[in-house]
């Protein structure tokens, strides 16, 4: 004999009917069948809908009910296209019961949970009679048991008791007389001893299984369902979740306990005592190898066995320093729960009994709290204790596992990786016997914190970084292609996941937490939404998506003006923009504090010399203890360009328009040609060198002309450019008798920073800079006598766009 059940999806439509038809002429070759279940996928929700309709008096219920009829006769005709007229009789009369029965509810306003069973129970008795005599029409051994004939319970609507003595011995009278092969029995339904309908609970149809499974002592009980079996976490969460081959019926109880729908909790005690193993089996994939629930040892080597989540969570806070001490005040308050039948899913208490907290269900908290304050009006009036605290909106997640008491420190990951993700915790719970922790989070960071958790323990090394990049110009064009190029080789090589998600110009924005499709990133922001600069944060925020970084690719201030907001939710930084670090000392020293706070990085290579690793080797420098004395460097690529092609056979003006057609200079020159780019970047690296200044601080000695210096459009500045020719010549002139090469030198030394052009002499590692070259020299305590030289390409889109990506796996490796 063997036991089967079949849930909603699985006998949702004509097609998986068949599939399950299949699956049991299958078994039953060999053996003979008992058949457990569900209603129609969604039937038991559209039957309370019809309820709650009609109970408010709401014309909308005969929709629901037409609508419920139409779903059924459809798959009857479907599945019987010759032969339905007598299924179809037999369903209609039924349907007519089910619409007095609704009609009533309308009449007299009122819905109790008597009631309540008795709608639902149409669905499972339409159900399983349709397939049974679909079976028969197509001549196979079968027929149809109703469960209510052997499940006997007591009374407690909604969600009764079995009578475990009285309803053996129906099981198994039954099937000792029973001829057919196949047996169909609805789940989910019963009786009270006094004979009025009662159910098991929501998704009780795994429960009538179980029940049927362990009166007729079978080897085996079979969940069939529409997934391949438990899974580490919910699969409709997480995409990475896999289905855990073997696992305890404890972890198997916690973690449906803890909100893994696939298998209803009390499943799993009619079938524990008798070591009935469950299989738990997917009915579109019969294939795929399930998971067995048993008493076997696992396969697995990780102590933490899945992780699950319940929603929709109140917690209720009693506090009051007069609890110490009151006797049986716990008992008190469990059993005020108790008869209101509110069911207490988490407690946490702290040592020194000053407070309790409870989990349970949203919409039991008002119920609750009327309960709990009633109980203990006395004490509340007395001072004693508060009335009680109740929030929402909250959700439970639990990691279990029965080997997790033996590990050390998993508790410690489980929040320091909720923490680093900015996901604050309400309350915690560890059962006694550690096979689970629990912990109260917001509703709205489920999804993120289910996705991280899974990710620390079940995808070991891998790591999903999210990108949010502003500003696809020049450079972040580059940087979307090279991602995009580099995504498998990440993945391979450095188990880093990248997806970017967001993606803005200054017109169009658009975002995709799956990771937009970069084939066509261009096409599908030219069709995005109108981009915003606070639109793209509250959007970046409100996905909410695990290590997320915004990636500032513009030279925009306001762009800048919204880091703060950004580390606030702890979405990292990764900028090329360099006027956040170059800003008040004040902003950019309070950037980093943020930084640190929320656990954000904010990195900005890019702001000195491109993709050259100037900061980052600075930063490894003081971190190992060195200590900066002083910094040379050649940082700007575009008055190298220009002064390494202007001689006296060029025109300044001609050279500076060139290095602004091949992409070297800021649209405005001034910003290039004046020095103020260059302070900002010397200033940058004295600040990470731990030194407090301003740009203010900065000796500047302009090279231009006073015209240039005064004129204030860049159309003005170009004329100043041709009339001031001479002043341009000399400056070469000058040099050229000195035999030096002209190089725009930054210099910090002692404290202090200067900008100015140089006139540098041969045989000093400035002499040969080509191009649009950048150098920087350290001189620290070690690197006394010798600097430490960077060198190489300090501009460009390519170079600049690989720095940016540098930084983003930096964060990706932390
Ligand atoms: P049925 O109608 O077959 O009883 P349910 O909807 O009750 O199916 O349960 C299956 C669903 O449980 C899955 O589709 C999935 O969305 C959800 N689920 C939640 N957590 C888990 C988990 N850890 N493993 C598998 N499924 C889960
Ligand atoms: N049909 C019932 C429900 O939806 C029972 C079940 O499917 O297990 O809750
Ligand atoms: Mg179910």
């Amino acid at each position: 004999m063997k036991v089967l059940k079949f849930g909603g999806t699985s006998v949702g439509s004509s097609k998986n009917i068949n599939n399950v038809i299949n699956i049991l002429v299958d078994y039953s070759k060999t053996d003979t069948i008992a058949c457990v279940v569900s209603a129609v996928g969604g039937i038991t929700d559209k039957l309370l809908l019809a309820g709650k309709q009609a109970q408010n008096k709401e014309e909308a219920f005969l929709e629901t009910f037409e609508g419920i009829k139409e779903r059924h006769f459809n798959i009857i005709k479907e599945l019987n296209p010759d032969n339905h007229t007598a299924i179809l009789e037999f369903v209609e009369d039924k349907l007519k019961s089910l619409k007095s029965l609704l009609e009533g509810i309308y009449l007299i306003n009122e819905l109790s949970p008597k009631t309540s069973d008795k709608l639902v129970s149409f669905g499972e008795l339409l159900s399983s009679f349709i397939i049974a005599e679909t079976m028969k029409n197509r001549s196979l051994s079968a027929d149809v048991k109703n469960s209510q004939e052997l499940i006997v319970t007591n009374s407690n609507f909604t969600k009764a008791e079995v009578d475990y003595t009285v309803t053996n011995t129906n099981i198994r009278e039954y099937f000792k007389s029973a001829n057919q092969k196949i047996t169909i029995l609805p789940g989910f339904i019963s009786k009270s001893k006094l004979g009025e309908i009662t159910t098991l609970g929501r998704g009780g149809s795994d429960f009538t299984a179980a029940i049927i499974a362990a009166a007729l002592h079978v080897e085996q009980l079979e969940i069939w369902t529409d997934v391949s079996g438990m899974f580490t976490t919910n699969p409709k969460l997480v995409k990475q979740a896999y289905p855990i081959d073997k696992i305890s019926y404890q972890e198997a109880m916690e973690l449906s306990h803890f909100g893994a729908k696939v298998l209803y909790p009390p499943t799993v005690q009619p079938v524990l005592s008798l070591q009935i193993p469950i299989h738990i089996k997917n009915t579109l994939e019969p294939n795929a190898v399930g998971t067995i629930i048993s008493n076997e040892g696992t396969t697995s080597s990780s102590p933490v066995k899945g992780i699950s989540n319940i929603s929709n969570i109140a917690l209720l806070t009693l506090e009051g320093t007069g609890m110490v001490g009151i006797p049986g005040f716990s008992k008190r308050l469990f059993e005020t729960l108790s008869q209101e039948k509110i069911n207490v899913i988490m407690i946490t208490q702290a040592s020194s009994e000053h407070s309790i907290c409870l989990g349970i269900e949203d919409k039991e908290a008002a119920t609750a709290k009327t309960a709990i304050d009633t109980a203990f009006e006395n004490e509340i009036a007395l001072g004693k204790i508060e009335p009680i605290i109740v929030e929402t909106g909250l959700s439970i997640i639990a990691l279990v596992g029965d080997s997790m008491k033996n590990h050390q420190g998993i508790s410690g990951k489980m929040f320091s990786t909720l923490g680093k993700n900015n996901i604050n915790i309400r309350a915690i719970a560890q059962g006694a016997s550690e096979k689970n922790i629990t912990a109260v989070i917001n509703e709205k960071d489920v999804k993120k914190a289910l996705n991280t958790l899974h990710e620390q323990f079940f995808e070991s090394k891998t790591k999903q970084i999210n990108v949010f990049i502003t500003g696809v110009g020049n450079v972040g064009e580059r940087l979307v292609e090279q991602i995009k190029q580099q995504k498998k080789y990440l993945k391979d090589n450095l188990k880093i996941k990248l997806r970017v998600a967001g993606l803005s110009n200054s017109r169009h924005m658009i975002f995709n937490e799956d990771g937009i499709d970069l084939k066509n990133w261009k096409e599908q922001l030219a069709q995005g939404e109108k981009a915003s600069l606070q639109g793209f944060f509250e959007n970046t925020k409100a996905l909410n998506l695990r290590n997320s970084i915004f990636v500032d690719v513009t030279a925009n201030a306001n762009v800048a003006d919204l880091y703060a907001q950004y580390l606030k939710e702890s979405i990292g930084i990764v900028a090329c923009n360099k006027i956040a670090c170059s800003s008040e000392f004040k902003n950019y020293k309070n950037l980093k504090q943020l930084s640190l706070k929320y656990n954000a990085p904010f990195l900005f290579e890019t702001n000195v010399g491109a993709g050259l690793p100037v900061i980052d080797t600075l930063n490894n420098l003081i971190a190992s203890g060195d200590k900066v004395n002083s910094i040379q460097a050649v940082l700007s690529g575009s008055l190298n360009f220009v002064f390494n092609n202007f001689t006296d056979k060029t025109k300044f003006y001609d050279v500076v328009k060139q290095a602004g057609a091949e992409g070297y200079t800021e649209p405005d020159p001034r910003i290039d040609l004046s020095g103020v780019d260059v302070a900002r970047k010397i200033l940058i690296l004295a600040r990470e060198s731990g030194v407090k200044m301003n740009l203010e601080d900065i000796e500047n000695t302009s090279f231009l002309s006073e015209a240039g210096l005064k004129s204030d459009s860049v159309d003005d500045f170009y004329d100043t450019l041709i009339a001031d020719e001479a002043h341009y010549q000399s400056l070469y002139a000058s040099a050229k008798a000195n035999n030096c090469q002209l190089k725009y030198v930054a210099k910090f030394d002692n404290g202090k920073a200067s900008v100015s052009l140089q006139e540098i002499p041969e045989g000093h590692p400035f002499y040969n800079l080509e191009g649009s070259d950048n150098i920087v020299m350290f001189y620290t305590e070690r690197y006394a006598k010798q600097p430490m030289i960077i060198k190489g390409a300090g501009a460009g889109a390519e170079v600049t766009a690989s720095g940016l990506f540098a930084d983003i796996i930096r964060l990706g490796n932390d």
